[in-house]
C-alpha cells in the first residue's frame, strides 16, 4: 500500500515550516522536515535534528535509517545527491509534466518513499509530512506508484517574501548566515515556483492552496478546513486541534531533519502575522516585485497598491475593530 505523504510546497519564507509544525501536532501525523536536505545536511554534515541531537545521533532517525536502508551511509547520500542533480531540477519540470522521465527518476523517488515508509512505521503514524517546498521534487514524487501524495501549496504576498529573503538571519545549525536574495531574484523564483504548483494541479496532482495571511488570520479555521480536505478528519474545536487556542499553538519537539530555524521551537508559539515588510521594504522594491509578480498576485487575491501608508491603514482597521487583511 502506498505511503501517505503531505508535501508542503511553495517558495521559502512563506510559512511552510510553520504550517508543518502545526500539522505535525495533529495526532497520526509525523513531521519530517525538509527531506530534500536530509542527504547533504543530515547524513553529510551531521546537522542537528529538530530534537537538538546531531542527525546521525538522533535515535528516531537512526531507527528510520536502519529500517529504510540498513543504516545511513555517506555512499547512500552521494548516490541520492547524484540522482537529485540529474532529475530533481526546476528546469526539468516541463519534461516531468509531459511524462518524459529521465533515467534515475524511479531510483530517486524510491529513496524518499523508503524514508517515508520507515518513518510512518517507526512513529505508527498514518501520514508523514515533508516540507521540502521545491516544486520539482513534488513533480518527481508524483510519479511514484508507492507514494500517495497530497501537496499543500503555501502562498504568501511576494513583497513579504522578498523582504524576508533580504534579512540577515543566522542558521542555528552551523552559525552561518542564511542565503539572502535580492528582491528581483525572489520575485522571479516566487513566480516560477507558484506557476509550477499550478501546473502540477492541472496535470492531475492533488494540490491544496493555503495563503499564509489566511492561516495567520484564523489558524484554527484554516487548519480545520485543510485537515478535512486532506481526509484527516479535522474540524475546528475537534481533538485534532487540541494543541491550539486562540492565537497560540502549543508545539512539542519534532524530529525534523532540516528546515527553517522555527523547527527547533517548542512550547507556546504566538501565531501572529509578520508584516515587518510594510515598514522596511522600500517603495522601489515593492514596485519591482509587483511589476514581476502581479498576474499571480491578482489570482491569489493580493492587492497591488494602496496610496496610503501602512500605519494609516493599520490604524483605520484597528479603529474599525477589523483584523487587517492587507497592509499597503
Ligand atoms: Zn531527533
Amino acid at each position: 500500500m502506498a505511503v501517505r505523504v503531505v508535501f508542503i510546497g511553495g517558495l521559502g519564507r512563506s510559512g511552510t515550516t510553520l504550517l508543518e509544525r502545526l500539522l505535525g501536532e495533529v495526532p497520526g501525523v509525523a513531521p519530517l522536515g525538509e527531506v530534500v536536505h536530509l542527504w547533504e545536511r543530515g547524513i553529510g554534515a551531521g546537522e542537528p535534528c529538530g530534537c537538538g541531537e546531531p542527525f546521525t545521533a538522533c535515535a528516531f532517525w537512526r531507527r528510520v535509517g536502519i529500517r529504510a536502508f540498513g543504516g545511513w551511509s555517506p555512499g547512500l547520500a552521494d548516490r541520492v545527491l547524484t540522482l537529485r542533480h540529474r532529475v530533481d531540477r526546476t528546469r526539468h519540470i516541463p519534461a516531468l509534466a509531459a511524462h518524459r522521465h529521465k533515467v534515475g527518476l524511479s531510483g530517486y523517488t524510491r529513496a524518499y518513499s523508503r524514508v517515508y515508509e520507515a518513518a510512518a512505521q517507526v512513529t505508527s503514524c498514518r501520514v508523514v509530512v515533508d516540507s521540502s517546498k521545491h516544486a520539482s521534487l513534488a513533480f518527481c514524487l508524483n510519479t511514484s506508484p508507492v507514494v500517495d501524495l497530497s501537496v499543500v501549496h503555501v502562498v504568501r504576498d511576494p513583497r513579504a517574501v522578498a523582504y524576508s529573503w533580504r534579512r540577515r538571519v543566522t542558521r542555528p545549525e552551523n552559525g552561518r548566515p542564511m542565503t539572502r536574495w535580492r528582491p528581483f531574484r525572489t520575485a522571479v523564483h516566487w513566480v516560477v515556483q507558484n506557476l509550477a504548483f499550478e501546473l502540477l494541479a492541472r496535470r492531475g496532482g492533488t494540490v491544496i492552496r493555503v495563503r499564509y495571511e489566511d492561516l495567520m488570520a484564523d489558524p484554527g479555521a484554516v487548519l480545520g478546513t485543510l485537515l478535512a480536505r486532506l481526509g484527516l478528519g479535522g474540524h475546528a474545536g475537534g481533538t485534532a486541534l487540541a494543541f491550539m487556542r486562540p492565537g497560540v499553538a502549543e508545539l512539542s519537539m519534532a524530529h525534523t531533519c532540516a528546515g527553517n530555524p522555527m523547527r527547533f521551537t517548542a512550547g507556546s508559539l504566538a501565531l501572529s502575522r509578520d508584516d515587518s515588510w510594510c515598514r522596511h521594504l522600500s517603495r522601489r522594491h515593492r514596485w519591482l516585485v509587483t511589476a514581476l509578480a502581479w498576474p499571480l498576485m491578482v489570482q491569489y487575491g493580493y492587492r497591488l497598491r494602496d496610496q496610503r501608508g501602512p500605519e494609516e491603514i493599520a490604524s483605520r482597521w484597528v479603529t474599525a475593530g477589523v483584523a487587517a487583511q492587507e497592509c499597503r
